[in-house]
C-alpha cells in the first residue's frame, strides 16, 4: 500500500492534470473523464479496458452491465465490496467512439497516468480485465493462455523510458462473460482468478 499522503495527492493531481485532457483524440468524443473508483489505499488495483456509455455519463468506471457482473463476482469470490478492497480504473480514461477498442496512440497517451498511479499506490497485485489490459499493461497475450496465472510484468512509460515492475493476474473482461453467459466454466474461471488476485493482495485471512 502506498503512503497515505502521496496517494491522496496523486488522485488530486490526476484530476488537475487530466480534467481537461486533450493528449489524444478521445477528448473530442467523451462527456466525462473516468479516472477510477474505490479504495486507493488498498493492496489491489483492477484495470479494465475503457469507459463505456454509462461510465462516460457518470464519470465512474464499471457502472453499467459489465460493472454489475464484476461487482457481483467480486463479492461472491471475496466476500468484500470492490470499492472497499480494490481501486478500479481503465487502460484509457475516456470512452472510445462506439465502444471500439482503444488505439495504441490513445493507450500510450494514458500510460503515464497509469504508471504514476501504480508507482504511488504500490498495489501488491493488479487484476487485468481482458486482452487490452493484459496486453498493454501486463505485456501478455493471448488472454486464454495467461488468465489465472500470476505474472511478473513491467510497464515502461514516457520519453525517459521509466519502468516499473509489478505482479498481475490477467483474466477475462466481464463483457466477454456477458457474451458467453451460458458458459459456466468461464464464470468459474473468472471467480477463481478474482480469488487468486485477492489472496495475493491480502493473504488467506478474512478481512
Ligand atoms: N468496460 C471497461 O473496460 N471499463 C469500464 O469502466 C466499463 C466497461
Amino acid at each position: 500500500m502506498g503512503n497515505k499522503f502521496s496517494v491522496s495527492k496523486i488522485l488530486e493531481d490526476q484530476i488537475r492534470i487530466y480534467g481537461n485532457c486533450d493528449r489524444c483524440y478521445l477528448n473530442i468524443y467523451r462527456n466525462k473523464v473516468v479516472y477510477g473508483q474505490g479504495n486507493p489505499y488498498s493492496n489491489l488495483l483492477i484495470i479494465g479496458e475503457a469507459p463505456g456509455k454509462d461510465e462516460d455519463e457518470k464519470g465512474l468506471p464499471f457502472v453499467g452491465v459489465s460493472g454489475k457482473l464484476l461487482r457481483n463476482s467480486y463479492y461472491k469470490s471475496t466476500k468484500t465490496n470492490i470499492v472497499d478492497t480494490a481501486y478500479v480504473t481503465n487502460v484509457v480514461c475516456c470512452r472510445p467512439p462506439n465502444n471500439r477498442v482503444p488505439r495504441l496512440d490513445e493507450i500510450i497517451s494514458c500510460r503515464t497516468r497509469l504508471f504514476v498511479l501504480i508507482k504511488t499506490m504500490k498495489p501488491k497485485i493488479i487484476l487485468l480485465l481482458g486482452s487490452t489490459a493484459a496486453k498493454n499493461v501486463g505485456g501478455v497475450t493471448p488472454i486464454t493462455d495467461w488468465r489465472g496465472k500470476k505474472t511478473e510484468s513491467v510497464l515502461i512509460s514516457g520519453e525517459k523510458r521509466r519502468s516499473i515492475n509489478f505482479n498481475s493476474v490477467p483474466t477475462y473482461h466481464p463483457s466477454y462473460l456477458l457474451r458467453n453467459s451460458n458458459n459456466k466454466v468461464l464464470f468459474d474461471n473468472f471467480n477463481s482468478d478474482i480469488k487468486l488476485a485477492f489472496t495475493e493482495a491480502y493473504g488467506e485471512k478474512e478481512i
